[in-house]
């Protein structure tokens, strides 16, 4: 199996990337952000319970956020394999899931960080905002928190996945496309 953290702060270009990796290598995308907005839109209890963080641009808790993710694991089969986009984000939470995958005997095979400077993540963040109907890209003080947060509690997993020999850094700048290509040979490269 081909499992991939695809990693990077908030407006890093994850979501899009993942779209078009998902479809070269045929793999399930799990998006922890996109299952959080899909509960709070149910306004499920779940849902309800993060969205006090998310509307902060705050992290939710790891114990909901790994049960979640677990739940969704377990209820795939079959798959070729994962992208995770924007999970794990604590070290918790990167240790759970190698919990996780050590049951299903198919370990992570690379985090792939895409590299982008803060002033070009609000840039890119306040322009989504305009259409992606997501409050907190509206706001920039709440960006400003959300790449706070990820400098702080997050990045640290970059850590975990270099002792593992796992990590590889991605120009995070460009055009899609040129972003896309440095992706796919950082994946490619593993096969050989
Ligand atoms: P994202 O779509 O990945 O930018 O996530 C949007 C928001 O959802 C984040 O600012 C957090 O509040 C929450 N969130 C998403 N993924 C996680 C995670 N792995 N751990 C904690 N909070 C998360």
């Amino acid at each position: 199996m081909l499992n991939i953290v695809l990693f990077g702060p908030p407006g890093a270009g994850k979501g899009t990337q993942a779209a078009m990796l998902l479809e070269k290598y045929q793999l399930v995308h799990l998006s922890t952000g996109d299952i959080l907005r899909a509960e709070l839109k149910a306004e499920t209890a779940l849902g309800k319970e993060a969205k006090k963080f998310m509307e902060k641009g705050e992290l939710v808790p790891d114990s909901v956020v790994i049960g979640m993710i677990e739940a969704k694991i377990d209820s795939i089969s079959g798959a070729k394999g994962y992208i995770f986009d924007g999970f794990p984000r604590t070290n918790a939470q990167a240790a759970a899931l190698d919990a996780m995958l050590s049951k299903k005997r198919s370990p992570i095979s690379v985090m792939l960080a895409l590299t982008v400077d803060d002033d070009e993540l609000i840039k890119r963040l306040l322009l989504r905002g305009n259409d992606s109907g997501r409050a907190d890209d509206k706001d920039q003080s709440i960006i400003e928190n959300r790449i706070k947060v990820y400098n702080k509690e997050t990045s640290p997993v970059i850590d975990f996945y270099k002792k593992q020999n796992k990590f590889k850094a991605i120009n995070g700048v460009g055009t899609i496309d040129n972003i896309f290509k440095g992706l796919c040979n950082a994946i490619d490269d593993l096969k050989k």
